[in-house]
Formats: C-alpha cells, sequence, structure tokens
C-alpha cells in the first residue's frame, strides 16, 4: 500500500485537490480504512479536462505504432505485478486474491489486444457511382473522452476503456468508482511509466460524481463518454450527453437468465452455474439472475448446485483457500438481504445458505433458492450478491417468453445437447451475449456489451476501437 499514490493524475503530474479534500478508502473485509485520497471537486475536473483538450492534436498526431508500444508495455508491467496488482484490488474491492490475479490477466489482455489494433486502423477510397467523383476515408480519434467505471472490476473496466481510447488516439479523464480507485491510480503510474506522453491520460478521483461530471459532459469539449454501471446512472449520463451531443458508450445492467433444458448435460450446467453466478461473489453484470430448469431436471440440479455452493470457502480475499470474499458494503449486502428475504416471503425454499454472517465485514454466504415465485423482486432486480434463484419451466416457448421479458438484454445462458435447440433458442434470446454450455462470455478478443437496456455499443473484439474513432470522408472530383 505505501507505493499506491493517493492523489489525483492530472497533466502527468500527481496533485492534492484543489480544496484539499479527500476521502477514504475501505477494506469490506474489515470494515477498516485503508488510506484516504484526493476527492477531487468541479475545480479539478476543468483541470483534467484542460489537460486532456491540450493533448488531444498532438496525441491524435502520434504514429499508431507509438500508441501499440505504450500499451504493449504498459501489458508486460502490468503482468510483471500482478501480484501487486491483485493484493491492491482484493485489499479495496475484496474479491478472493486467485480472482483478484485472474482480473489481472484479463485487464492487461484489453491492453495487449489494442495494441495490437492500434495499427489496424483502417480507412478506405472509392470511385463514386457517378464515376467522375472519388472518396477517401480516414478514420480519426472521436475527441477528450470521459471515462466512467463501476467498482465491481477496478482494473479491467479501465482497461477495456482506456486501451481503445489510447489506441485510437483519444486523450482521456478517468473517473473510477470512489469503493476502488486505487486500482486505477495504479494504472496510471504504470502508463506512465510505460511512456503514456502526459495528459492523455487523467484520473478523478471523487465522492461527488454529479458535481465533477455533469459539466464535463454539458461542456461541448468532452466528445465521447463511455461508462460502465447501472442502468439508472447511464440513462442519467445519456440525457446529460444529449445536450452537447456528446457521443455515448453504455455498458449497463443485465439481469442474465440460466435456462437449462431437460436435454442439458447438468455436469456441465452445474459448472457452468458455478461461474455465471459466483464470478466475482455474484457481482457482475453478467451474473446469472434468474435460473430457468426444466421441471424434469429442477430437483437434481438444485441439490447439485446446493452442495458446491455450501462448500465453498468465505472468508476475507486475501485468506488462504478463501473462494468467496465479501461484498463491496453494507448497503450492497442489504440490498441482498431484502431480496432474498422477499423471495423467501413470497415462498422461495433454502437449500443452502441465506443468513447473513455475523462479525465484521459484509459477508453474505452462498445460497441457493428453489420453487422462487415470478412476482419475486429479484426477478426484475439485479441481485449482485452469491444468491441463485430457481424457477422451473415446461417448454421451450415458454421459457423464452420468460427469459426475455425484461427491460434487460446483455448475456443469456443456455444448456442442452441439442444443436438445433441451442441454435434456436440462442437466436431468440433478446441479448447481446450467449453462453452456450458455458458460464463465462467475456474475453477480449470478443465484442461485449447488451441490447434492450443493457447499454448501446461494444467494448472489446475488432469493434472496441471503432467506439472511438470518426470516419472522415475526402470528396474529390477527377476531371
Ligand atoms: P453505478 O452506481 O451506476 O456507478 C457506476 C459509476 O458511475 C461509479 O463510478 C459512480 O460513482 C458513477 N456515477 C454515479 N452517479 C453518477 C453521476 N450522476 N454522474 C457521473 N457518474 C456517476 O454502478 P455500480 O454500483 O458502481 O456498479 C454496478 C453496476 O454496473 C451494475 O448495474 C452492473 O450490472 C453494472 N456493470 C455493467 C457492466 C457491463 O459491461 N455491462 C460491467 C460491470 C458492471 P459514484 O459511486 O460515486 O456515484
Amino acid at each position: 500500500m505505501t507505493d499506491t499514490p493517493t492523489q489525483l493524475f492530472i497533466g502527468g503530474a500527481w496533485l492534492d485537490a484543489v480544496d484539499g479534500a479527500t476521502m477514504p478508502v475501505d477494506d469490506p473485509a474489515t470494515g477498516e480504512i485503508l488510506c484516504d485520497i484526493a476527492d477531487a471537486g468541479p475545480q479539478d475536473a476543468r483541470l483534467a479536462e484542460e489537460a486532456a483538450v491540450q493533448a488531444q492534436q498532438e496525441w491524435a498526431r502520434t504514429a499508431p505504432r507509438a500508441r501499440s508500444e505504450i500499451l504493449r508495455r504498459a501489458y508486460e508491467i502490468i503482468l510483471e505485478r500482478t501480484d501487486e496488482l491483485a493484493h491492491l484490488m482484493t485489499a479495496e474491492m475484496g474479491k478472493p486474491l486467485a480472482e483478484a490475479r485472474g482480473e489481472v490477466a484479463y485487464a492487461a489482455e484489453f491492453f495487449r489486444w489494442f495494441s495490437e489494433e492500434a495499427v489496424r486502423i483502417d480507412g478506405g477510397a472509392g470511385v463514386l457511382p457517378d464515376g467522375r467523383n472519388r472518396m477517401l476515408l480516414s478514420r480519426r480519434p472521436v475527441g477528450p473522452c470521459l471515462l466512467i467505471t463501476p467498482w465491481n472490476f477496478p482494473l479491467a473496466m479501465g482497461t477495456r476503456k482506456i486501451g481503445p481510447a489510447i489506441a485510437a488516439g483519444c486523450t482521456m479523464i478517468l473517473k473510477p468508482a470512489p469503493q476502488t480507485p486505487l486500482s486505477s491510480l495504479a494504472l496510471a503510474a504504470i502508463l506512465k511509466e510505460a511512456g503514456l506522453p502526459d495528459g492523455v491520460l487523467n484520473v478523478v478521483t471523487t465522492s461527488r460524481a454529479g458535481e465533477v461530471c455533469e459539466p464535463l459532459l454539458r461542456g461541448g469539449r468532452i466528445r465521447k463518454l463511455s461508462f460502465t454501471g447501472s442502468t439508472a446512472v447511464g440513462r442519467l449520463l445519456l440525457a446529460q450527453s444529449a445536450e452537447a451531443v456528446v457521443r455515448t458508450s453504455m455498458e449497463l445492467g443485465g439481469n442474465a437468465p440460466f435456462i437449462v433444458f431437460e436435454d442439458a448435460d447438468l455436469d456441465k450446467a452445474v459448472d457452468g452455474a458455478m461461474v455465471a453466478k459466483m464470478r466475482n461473489m455474484g457481482e457482475a453484470c453478467t451474473a446469472a439472475n434468474r435460473f430457468f430448469l426444466h421441471h424434469s431436471v429442477a430437483e437434481e440440479f438444485g441439490r447439485r448446485l446446493a452442495e458446491r455452493m455450501g462448500a465453498l470457502v468465505v472468508g476475507p480475499g486475501t485468506r488462504d483457500g478463501v473462494e468467496v470474499g465479501p461484498l463491496i458494503d453494507r448497503t450492497g449486502r442489504g440490498k441482498v438481504e431484502a431480496l432474498v428475504a422477499d423471495a423467501v416471503e413470497r415462498g422461495a425454499r433454502v437449500l443452502v445458505g441465506g443468513r447473513t454472517q455475523e462479525g465484521p465485514g459484509c459477508f453474505y454466504p452462498p445460497t441457493v433458492l428453489t420453487d422462487v415465485s415470478p412476482e419475486s423482486r429479484l426477478m426484475d432486480t439485479e441481485i449482485f450478491g452469491p444468491v441463485a434463484a430457481i424457477l422451473t419451466f415446461d417448454d421451450e416457448d415458454e421459457v423464452i417468453r420468460r427469459a426475455n421479458d425484461t427491460p434487460w438484454g446483455l448475456v443469456g445462458y443456455v444448456f442442452t445437447e441439442g444443436l438445433d435447440r441451442a441454435l434456436r433458442v440462442s437466436e431468440r434470446l433478446e441479448v447481446g451475449m450467449v453462453g452456450l454450455n458455458t458460464g463465462l462470455v467475456s474475453n477480449p478478443a470478443a465484442p461485449f456489451g447488451g441490447v434492450k437496456q443493457s447499454g448501446l455499443g461494444r467494448e472489446g473484439g475488432r469493434v472496441g476501437i471503432d467506439e472511438f474513432l470518426e470516419y472522415q470522408y475526402l470528396a474529390v472530383p477527377v476531371r
């Protein structure tokens, strides 16, 4: 912790907030304060904006190879420091060290991927239909960006945005979540060490997100917002972005269905459920929220899932052997408790878990509920905790209708051994991503994102960089 930066990163310098404000960062496993960091206000945001705007023109002219090599160096430094970064992430966010190490590798991969994409930004040329005019197409960085990230993947949500922005030649202000700012500050230090010019990345940590971000979005100098977080906040930021017609990418909430048909391989389904539900303690936008089981396999699946969930070791993420860390804070845990209580009141049976653990820290035990009523609040609320809620269905049309009966459409999981059914059901699900006989879809080389109120645009994959580029078309008459 001693070497971790705790100040704002603006124009390549580490600065206190102009008004000297600070805020604490705490450890969700103990409730203890880890350190105090700078708490930016609107004046600091203006400084960061100025730095990003000033750096934009020159950065846009940098050779793609130079941008690529900065990302590549940063990728290598991140991997060299896996252990250090994993400990930092576990301290501020709570996830077990093994998962934190996994996130470091996942986060670094976005830099490697976009270091490879930086040198493949294409353009085009063509003859227009009249046969006389020519067109030349080039691609330009969209301009200074505001990147806003949540707390659940403190490093990867940053690299998934910073990577393509650097590759495209954009400058940026990153505003990380106040619960997990340390990973972002460590990342800024790594990028500086990797040779990123001053002002290209600015990091503004704050407890006053609205006051800091709204003037940036309305001011007309920030040209792009890339946001990951809840649908409610995304909607508000879309409205704020409308005034200055800021281009937006939105990675919002989910309400993933996890569908197990009667012809599924139950070993695969239970393994998949453990990942889709328990990755990140259930605090993931991709987390399976509604388990739809064909009635013929529901009991067996519930029993096996409860056995696996009940055997998981819960405790502070730094302790050896721990598989489930604390939830992010008391508010997050309170929400999970209320959703479980509501489901039980409406008739759900608790197969395992369901009771808050005593003691310090925000722990909640892995929980399996069965006979869940479709009226339960957790059917249309992201649980964001280690709770699997099982419902049953009778036929394919019915389960597709119920799975789609939600405003969200990020991801769905389908378990069946029938190829026809696998393709048919996947195509009918209103989601941006489908895990077919698997509980994990996230991969830097694949386009991540949702439909409906789960978002706009995609991150990662070949298209991830497009979100940070604009076309310029040159009309050239040839006489
Ligand atoms: P959140 O409350 O929406 O916050 C996300 C970020 O937005 C935080 O940095 C937050 O800072 C900031 N924010 C909140 N109000 C703001 C405002 N008025 N102006 C500017 N920034 C503002 O979400 P969260 O609880 O951190 O994260 C969980 C949510 O993220 C879930 O819904 C999850 O599904 C979603 N998520 C989606 C993806 C995806 O790729 N689709 C990935 C991960 C997470 P403050 O906390 O200071 O308000």
